[in-house]
C-alpha cells in the first residue's frame, strides 16, 4: 500500500507542470502564453526597435541546454511541493486561526466590523502589497546574503530565458518562498478575519488569483522570461516592473547586478535604490558570467553545486568563495 501511494504521488508529480497549463493560478495557464504571445506580436507590429520578437523562433531558446534545465527543474520540483511543501499548506490556515484568536483575546471584539465588500476589497489589496513586498524582501536578501544567493543562483544561471524559467528555481528557495506565502496568507488572512468578525471564513470563492495577479498574468508576465523586449513608458517603470526591466534583473552586466529585484511594484526597488528603468538599455547577455559555464550549465550541478557553495560562504576563508554579486556605486 505504501509503494502504491509513493507511485502515485510520483505520478501526481510527473503530471503537474502539464496540469499547470490548464491552471488560472498558473503563469503558464494556455490563455496567459497566448496574450504574453499576442503582447509580443503586436508590440514587434508597431515596429518598436529591438523587439527581438523573432528571438522567439530559435531552437536555443526552447531546446538549448539552458532550456532543458528549466524543464527538468519544473519537474523536480512538482516532487518537491508534493512531498516537502503539500503537507505544511494547511499551516496558512492555521496561522490564519490563531492569529485571529491571538487578536481577540489581546483585544477582544473588534469595535467596528468591516462590511462584507469593504472586506474583500481591503483583504485583496492587503495581500497584495504585503505580499509583493515579501517577495522583493526575500529576494532583496538572496541577493545581499552570500549563503542564500547560493541557492538563487540557479535561477540566474539560465542562459536564455523562455516561460519556464520562472520555474528554474533551487528547491531550497522554493521552500522558503513558500514558507514566506504560508506566513503572509495566514497573517493577513487571520487579521482580515478579526477585522470582519470572521466573514472571510464564509468566502470559498476566492480562487487563487486576485484581479492583481490576473492583471499581471494577462499582461504579459510571461515575457518576463522571454528575449521579448517589452518596456512599459519611462514613468510607469517607477511604479511596475516591466518585462525588460526583470531582463535586466538576469543580465550578467556588473552594472545591472543586484537591480530591480521586485515582483510586480517597482516602489520597493526605489524605496531600496535598486530600480533601474529600460531606457537606453539594449542587448542583454544573461546568466551569472564563466560560472553559467561550470557547474551551473547541467541540472545536476545546480542541484547540488549551491550546498558546497553556501556551506563555503559560512567559512571564514580570506577569499570568499561565494561573494555576493557587487554593488556598484552608479548605474
Ligand atoms: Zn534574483
Ligand atoms: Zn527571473
Amino acid at each position: 500500500m505504501m509503494f502504491e501511494d509513493l507511485v502515485n504521488q510520483l505520478w501526481e508529480g510527473a503530471k503537474m507542470p502539464i496540469g499547470f497549463l490548464m491552471r488560472p493560478d498558473k503563469r503558464i495557464f494556455w490563455p496567459y502564453l497566448i496574450s504574453s504571445f499576442v503582447m509580443a506580436y503586436l508590440l514587434f507590429l508597431s515596429k518598436a526597435k529591438d523587439t527581438n520578437f523573432k528571438s522567439l523562433f530559435t531552437k536555443e531558446l526552447w531546446l538549448g541546454n539552458s532550456a532543458r534545465v528549466d524543464y527538468l527543474f519544473i519537474f523536480f520540483n512538482s516532487w518537491v511541493k508534493i512531498f516537502l511543501i503539500g503537507p505544511f499548506l494547511i499551516y496558512g490556515s492555521k496561522l490564519a486561526f490563531y492569529t485571529n484568536e491571538y487578536l481577540l483575546e489581546q483585544f477582544g471584539y473588534c469595535p467596528f466590523n468591516l462590511s462584507t465588500g469593504t472586506t474583500i476589497a481591503f483583504y485583496t489589496l492587503a495581500l497584495f502589497l504585503v505580499g509583493d513586498f515579501a517577495s522583493f524582501f526575500v529576494h532583496y536578501l538572496m541577493h545581499r546574503i552570500p549563503f542564500l544567493w547560493a541557492f538563487h543562483k540557479t535561477h540566474h544561471s539560465a542562459t536564455s530565458l523562455n516561460p519556464i524559467t520562472q520555474y528554474r528555481i533551487h528547491p531550497v528557495e522554493l521552500l522558503i518562498n513558500n514558507a514566506k506565502g504560508i506566513l503572509i496568507f495566514g497573517l493577513v488572512t487571520g487579521l482580515f478575519d478579526y477585522l470582519s468578525d470572521s466573514q472571510l471564513q464564509k468566502f470559498t470563492v476566492f480562487g487563487n488569483v486576485s484581479i492583481f495577479g490576473f492583471l499581471f498574468l494577462l499582461f504579459g508576465a510571461n515575457l518576463r522570461h522571454s528575449p521579448v523586449r517589452l518596456t512599459y513608458p519611462h514613468f510607469l517603470e517607477r511604479w511596475i516592473i516591466s518585462p525588460f526591466q526583470h531582463q535586466i534583473h538576469h543580465s550578467e552586466d556588473l552594472k545591472h547586478h543586484n537591480k530591480n529585484m521586485g515582483s510586480k511594484l517597482a516602489i520597493w526597488d526605489r524605496w531600496f535604490d535598486t530600480l533601474v528603468r529600460s531606457k537606453g538599455i539594449r542587448a542583454l547577455k544573461f546568466g551569472i558570467g564563466p560560472e553559467s559555464n561550470t557547474f551551473y550549465r547541467s541540472f545536476l550541478g545546480n542541484l547540488w553545486q549551491p550546498f558546497v557553495d553556501a556551506i563555503k560562504s559560512l567559512l571564514p576563508t580570506k577569499k570568499k568563495a561565494v561573494p555576493p554579486l557587487k554593488r556598484p556605486n552608479t548605474h
